[in-house]
């Protein structure tokens, strides 16, 4: 058929199942508005739930960072791109997470894909939560193993896949807080039932770390439990970017010398690192933001249940409020636009078919004020 047909009719297809994504040119951003396009909004939308990405002490890390070391690492780990400020780094993330090491990564999709490209062969299985993130999904796809996937936050489910004869290995997989329906995995019973069967659980927990468990350790800390690989990223509550894995001994050394994405890609700059250091000491003292944050989150609930729509049962900074509809999500979210408030329509294959949603996020950042201000404009939209 020829390149240019092939993609053109990709994306008549995408645009005539009304699938089509837009990108919004950010002219300004800051912990709590945004302007887009030229016009200013209250930002219910990102994923900095402490308000980090905007924290002078970070900023200025940053810049000392790239005034001492310059601006990019220069070649990847194993060439020279190892610096000691990464090294450091590791150590710092490993010993408040309580694991012998930890790895970083330039993303937490690049760690996902990472992980399963280096551990997974023919004969093993991955058994994946059914809302598992695409960078999951897609690198178990493509990988050798067989992919299953069990009901969401279903323990008995696993144990029903578990039970089934394999004969390599197998990789449990979960998020601890999961980023579309803002809900906790049963970490515990999942960490058991893989244990029973020789396995190795690993938990991505991108938006738990910094905002649950005691001093910000994340979902498994709150739920005392030690995945054999833990995934921790930074653009999330850590307010930069960036990712590590936490593990055995024996499996850094292990992924060190087979994660092809550790070997051949460019270190993340030492600069950034000095960032991601400044955050953690911000994370590790945060008490105040996710305090301020559980009360935002009470503050919405109380007053977004009493509302037309179904607010999906969250406790965490993810509050979506499911409209089922593809196009009632996008008309939803431009009339909440019109009235100050930039919103994320989520629809599939980001979300299972008929459960778009608006994916509402809160952050310490933002005051009373402001969710009164989204409340309204929420009431207005559902109303009208
Ligand atoms: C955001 C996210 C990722 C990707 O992390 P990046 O660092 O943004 O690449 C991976 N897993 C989950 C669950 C996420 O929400």
């Amino acid at each position: 058929m020829g390149w240019q047909q092939r993609i053109t009719e990709a994306c008549q297809q995408r645009r005539a199942a009304g699938l089509w994504r837009e990108r919004h040119q950010v002219s300004q951003r800051g912990a709590s508005q945004i302007a887009i396009d030229g016009k200013s909004y209250l930002n219910f939308s990102s994923n900095d739930y402490l308000g980090l990405s905007q924290h002078p002490q970070l900023l200025t890390a940053w810049q000392q960072g790239i005034a001492r070391y310059g601006a990019g690492a220069g070649a990847s780990t194993h060439v020279t791109g190892y610096h000691h400020v990464q090294a450091e780094f590791e150590q710092q993330l490993a010993d408040w997470l309580g694991y012998p090491r930890a790895l970083l990564f330039i993303s937490g999709f690049a760690a996902n894909q990472a992980l399963v490209a280096a551990l997974m062969a023919s004969g093993d299985r991955i058994l994946a939560d059914r809302l598992m993130h695409a960078s999951l999904l897609e690198a178990a796809a493509q990988s050798p193993a067989s992919l299953r996937r069990f009901a969401h936050n279903q323990p008995p489910a696993l144990a029903r896949l578990l039970a089934s004869p394999c004969s390599g290995e197998t990789l449990v997989v979960s998020e601890g807080i999961f980023s579309m329906d803002g809900d906790c995995a049963p970490l515990a019973d999942l960490q058991h039932l893989t244990r029973q069967h020789q396995g190795w659980l690993l938990v991505d927990d991108a938006h738990g770390i910094g905002v649950s468990g005691e001093g910000g350790r994340g979902s498994c800390w709150q739920q005392q439990v030690q995945p054999d690989l833990l995934v921790v990223t930074f653009g999330k509550a850590f307010g930069v970017s960036g990712a590590a894995v936490l593990c055995s001994e024996a499996l850094a050394q292990y992924l060190l010398q087979f994660c092809r994405h550790l070997i051949y890609s460019t270190a993340m700059p030492p600069a950034q690192i000095c960032a991601l250091q400044a955050a953690l000491l911000l994370v590790q003292q945060g008490d105040e933001y996710r305090q301020r944050l559980q009360h935002n989150i009470r503050y919405f609930r109380q007053r977004a249940l009493t509302l037309p729509g179904s607010l999906m049962d969250s406790d965490s900074a993810i509050q979506p409020w499911v409209v089922g509809d593809d196009d009632r999500a996008l008309a939803l979210a431009a009339a909440l636009r019109q009235r100050g408030c930039w919103v994320g329509a989520i629809r599939p294959p980001t979300v299972p078919a008929g459960s778009a949603r608006l994916r509402i996020t809160l952050s310490a950042a933002h005051d009373e004020r402001q969710i009164d201000s989204l409340l309204e404009a929420l009431s207005d939209a559902a109303g009208g």
